[in-house]
């Protein structure tokens, strides 16, 4: 832990973009002036009034935030122990986190005179974010999509095309997110002129991995003024779902200087991650290695191929995790856990019928942690999870799950 006089956990990352061993920037040569050119327009857009001022009057009334810090009264009666408040994430517009980063990145590309947005998308939400945006400023958007994930997602595709989007299948590869992620860089490096790669999670090269936790840091922020006004204090412990890791990074950013905080990342555990790699978690179940622009944990198997890793949560099934998490993990500043499928489901089931709240299957991540945990923990002892997504998107596949047939239901 970090020396009390003068040791953040907040300065990183350093000049080269790591966080410890873990981020910097590998890429190739061609791609390397448009990374710069991107640092050095983010590092001034950053320090500049206007930029947050767009920001802010764009997360009011567009997006719709602040977004709520909620006791969740009935579910911590239910669970016996420690008080339960969740951050109203999903209440946002596009119904998750994703858009808090995506608002920042589509401003940011506005100043740099850019014209044209690609993204990846893998379960489609990032897609759809990007998307959303784009088509309020008008914007070209092209979002590429693995040839496997187009077919598996036709809700979100069909989303993005009514957005105004074109959406790529790719077919290279095993036609995954990871897949999907070489084309939009190989994209970028051919239309350098009009292009931003907008990326949705904490992860790519520097500066990508800070810029997006710059941008969902706003989760976090709110939490610890909100959590002031109702309790007077912080809380004790803050509890996040990860699959590249953005949403937790916001939520954990702001608080990881404040030492009495316990902070716990909620990796998929599929269906259990001593298994055959049926699962994702990069942390507790992978190895460090080089990914999309930057060093980190990732799911490999021997000889270092990427494994494509499975979830129920199809959010969640990114093959690595942002750099800064794996920083945090190994200097133990924060803890990973994991949680299968089906503790997600059945936490899933029980926000429905407790909270009135039907949840994302990634939250319920989080949320299975925390039915884990309350149960031992004193009555003053106060939770934060982030309720990062709602679960419109994910009731065909709870239906599957639970053996509901959807044509015969009337
Ligand atoms: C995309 C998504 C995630 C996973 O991404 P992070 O970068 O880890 O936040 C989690 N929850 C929801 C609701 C999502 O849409």
């Amino acid at each position: 832990m970090a020396d009390d006089l003068f040791n953040s956990f907040m300065t990183g990352p350093d000049e080269s973009g790591r966080f410890g061993k873990f981020g910097g920037r590998f890429v190739s040569e061609t791609l390397m002036p448009l990374i710069l050119e991107l640092e050095q327009q983010y590092e001034h857009a950053k320090t500049d009034d206007s930029f947050w001022d767009e920001m802010n009057d764009l997360w009011t009334h567009y997006v719709g935030r602040p977004s709520p810090l909620y006791h969740a009264s009935r579910l911590t009666e239910h669970l016996g122990g420690a008080k339960v408040y969740m951050k109203r994430d999903e209440l946002n517009h596009t119904g998750a986190h994703k858009i808090n980063n995506v608002l920042g990145q589509i401003i940011l590309a506005r100043r740099m005179g850019k014209t044209r947005i690609i993204a990846e998308t893998g379960a489609g939400q990032h897609g759809v974010a990007t998307a959303t945006v784009c088509a309020k400023f008008g914007l070209k958007c092209v979002v590429y999509m693995g040839a496997h994930d187009v077919e598996r997602q036709k809700p979100n595709v069909f989303r993005m095309r009514l957005l105004g989007a074109e959406v790529i299948p790719v077919t290279s590869g095993r036609g995954t997110l990871k897949d999907a992620m070489n084309d939009a860089l190989r994209d970028w490096v051919t239309n350098v002129r009009d292009t931003f790669y907008c990326i949705g999670t904490v992860a790519g090269p520097h500066p990508y991995p800070a810029m997006v936790r710059d941008f969902q840091q706003i989760i976090g922020k709110e939490a610890k003024a909100q959590m002031q006004a109702a309790e007077g204090r912080l809380p004790d412990t803050i509890i996040a779902a990860i699959g590249g890791g953005s949403n937790a990074m916001g939520l954990f950013y702001p608080f990881l200087d404040d030492k009495t905080v316990e902070i716990i990342g909620v990796e998929a555990g599929g269906k259990g991650v001593n298994d055959k790699m049926e699962h994702c978690a990069s942390l507790t179940g992978g190895r460090p290695g080089v990914l999309h622009g930057n060093r980190t944990y990732l799911l490999q198997d021997d000889d270092g191929q990427i494994l494509e890793g499975y979830s129920i949560s199809a959010g969640l099934d990114y093959p690595g995790i942002g750099p800064e998490h794996s920083w945090l993990h190994d200097i133990g500043r924060a803890k990973y856990v994991s949680v299968t499928d089906k503790e997600a489901l059945a936490a899933f089931q029980l926000c429905c019928q407790q909270e009135g709240i039907i949840p994302a299957l990634e939250p319920s991540h989080a949320l299975a942690h925390v039915i884990k945990i309350a149960p031992e923990l004193p009555k003053d002892h106060i939770i934060c999870m982030n309720m990062c997504g709602r679960g419109d998107k994910d009731i065909f596949t709870v239906a599957r799950h639970l053996g509901f047939d959807m044509e015969d239901a009337d």
